[in-house]
Order: C-alpha cells, then sequence, then structure tokens
C-alpha cells in the first residue's frame, strides 16, 4: 500500500514567514492555444520539501550533488505528539535509516543533542510534519553539516506509526539548489 506524504502546491499554501508566496498562473489553455500549461513560482523550501547541505552550511553539497540514495530508505516514526518538550535522544527508539517524527502540530522541536545522535546512529535523513525540524538552527546546521537531508511538511505521519515501510521524497534536479519541494511517500510492506 502507498500512503501519499505530501501537502498539495497551491496559492494558498502556508509558506514561512518571510518566504516568497506561491504563484501559479496559466501559461496557456486549451481553449487559446491548444495546450494547457502553468507557471510556478515559489521557494525551494515551499509546501513539503526536502533541505540539503547548502542551506545552511557554506560550501555544503547543493541538491544536484547530492546522491538519489540519500531520498530514499527504511523509514520509521517515532510518536512525539504527547511530548510537553523538545525531542531527546532517548526518545529516538529503533532502527531505521529515515527517521520521522510524527507531531501532530504539537510544539515538539529536535534538540542540538538529538541531531547529533540521529548523525552517530549514521542515518541518511530525518522527517517532520512541521514547517521547521528546530527554533533556531540548530539542529539543522548539526544534520546539514553532516550530510544528513531534512524533510520537512510532511503529512500523514500518524497512518505510519507502528510499520514497516520504504519512505521516497525524491527533490527535483535544480541546478545549486538549497532545497527542492519533493513527492514523498511510503510503501507499507504487507506481512
Ligand atoms: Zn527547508
Amino acid at each position: 500500500m502507498i500512503i501519499d506524504l505530501s501537502m498539495e502546491l497551491s496559492e494558498n499554501i502556508l509558506v514561512y514567514p518571510g518566504d516568497p508566496k506561491v504563484e501559479i498562473k496559466a501559461w496557456s489553455t486549451i481553449e487559446k492555444d491548444g495546450y494547457y500549461m502553468n507557471t510556478l513560482f515559489m521557494g525551494e523550501h515551499t509546501g513539503t520539501h526536502v533541505d540539503v547541505p547548502a542551506h545552511f552550511i557554506e560550501g555544503g553539497k547543493t541538491i544536484d550533488e547530492m546522491p538519489l540514495d540519500k531520498f530514499i530508505g527504511e523509514g520509521a516514526v517515532i510518536d512525539v505528539s504527547k511530548l510537553d518538550r523538545d525531542i531527546l535522544p532517548e526518545d529516538i527508539t529503533g532502527k531505521a535509516e529515515i527517521v520521522l517524527f510524527y507531531t501532530n502540530g504539537a510544539e515538539v522541536y529536535l534538540s542540538e543533542e538529538s541531531a547529533k545522535h540521529l548523525v552517530n546512529l549514521g542515518i541518511k535523513a530525518i522527517g517532520i510534519d512541521r514547517p521547521s525540524i528546530d527554533r533556531d538552527s540548530r539542529a539543522h546546521r548539526v544534520l546539514l553539516a553532516n550530510e544528513v537531508v531534512i524533510f520537512e511538511n510532511l503529512v500523514n505521519l500518524e497512518k505510519l506509526i507502528g510499520k514497516e515501510f520504504t519512505f521516497i521524497g525524491v527533490p527535483l534536479k535544480i541546478k545549486n539548489g538549497s532545497g527542492s519541494p519533493v513527492r514523498a511517500f511510503a510503501i507499507i510492506k504487507e506481512k
């Protein structure tokens, strides 16, 4: 079974404070031009997206330089929605290549220690169902400096709790890009 983990991209999508608003304009219509096409204007970090090292690390890898392998892996969801504090290393249990945090909108963020712990576990990527993993950029810096990529604004993570699945969230190959919108999804392993 496939679970879609992506937000719908539209002009109404909420963007991170200070980021550009999305514009989707008709370029051509079947009625006038014989074919239908839109143009898109948006930041690289709009909707469900992935951050790569160059987003925070001077000289870090850009999105076109990251191996596709970073965006695909065995996933696990950790439910942090009931925590009344930030995520600590002891909350990170189980084994996965890509660790996803389900907050259900709770004000729960990844601490710098947890980011270091995730780097030590040797994971490829982390993800969260919020616009950002941290309040400042400290967890971002730790993860990106170690080439752990960060998925933000995922949805439907509650459907993956306790499940074994493969996560896939592949970006556009934007030359010198700092990130990209992704179509993220999970393929649940049937037992
Ligand atoms: Zn981002």
